[in-house]
């Protein structure tokens, strides 16, 4: 942070800006182009522009404010931290959240790397949570085959505890070779992305959710 004389309501400040640019990280001496002053919330925000040559993005700096008269800003106070966080957290039900709980988490984070367009990242992850939530399914409904589950392949444990569901069996392998396509050299779709994957797994969701629904709700109406 150093010390820098701003405008703000037709007066002049010195406050403290930081050093560098929320943009391109540089150090930069950053020109003030504007300032707006909201008298009920007693804020001033001072928008800016770095003075890097490849850079020149604007930004916005909010003060809090310590005013005098309705319209004389007295002193100015803290910065206001702004974290642009707009990442939307995907929707997991408390069923799959309580079932497959590393599924949940790893999906998050996938999703997370996916906002960020780190693609290579995102997409291996989704097919690790997709693991997870095929083998935790699957050890909910053979209790007794935990370890058997746990230690054999994806793909095995697709063959031999998803048998009875045809459809469901299918829905899985079709999902593991896409999800492949993200960990492996060769890529065997060219048409497919991860979008189609992140659909799949979440169709493979909701009819764990419906298994546990029923469950849950057969016992209450019994
Ligand atoms: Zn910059």
């Amino acid at each position: 942070m150093h010390f820098k004389t701003i405008r703000a309501s037709n007066s002049n400040y010195t406050i403290e800006i930081p050093d560098t640019c929320p943009h391109c990280g540089k150090n930069m001496e950053s020109e003030q182009i504007n300032d707006v002053y909201d008298r009920v919330a007693k804020t001033v925000a001072l928008i800016f522009r770095c003075s890097i040559n490849d850079c020149h993005k604007y930004f916005i700096l909010e003060y809090s404010v310590n005013k005098t008269t309705v319209d004389t800003i007295a002193s100015f106070g803290q910065l206001i931290q702004y974290s642009y966080n707009g990442f939307q957290e995907p929707a997991i039900s408390e069923n799959i959240k309580n079932l497959s709980p590393v599924f949940s988490e790893t999906f998050v984070e996938a999703s997370i790397a996916e906002a960020k367009k780190l693609t290579n990242i995102s997409g291996i992850a989704y097919r690790k949570a997709f693991e997870f939530l095929v083998k935790d399914f699957a050890s909910y409904q053979n209790q007794e085959k935990i370890e058997e589950i746990r230690t054999n392949s994806l793909n095995n444990v697709i063959d031999m505890f998803y048998k009875d569901m045809p459809m469901i069996k299918d829905l899985l392998h079709i999902t593991r070779r896409i999800g492949n396509d993200e960990t492996h050299y060769y890529r065997e779709f060219t048409d497919i992305d991860i979008k189609d994957l992140k659909k799949l797994i979440y169709n493979f969701s909701l009819y764990i959710n419906m298994i546990l629904d029923i469950k849950e709700f057969s016992q209450k109406t019994n």
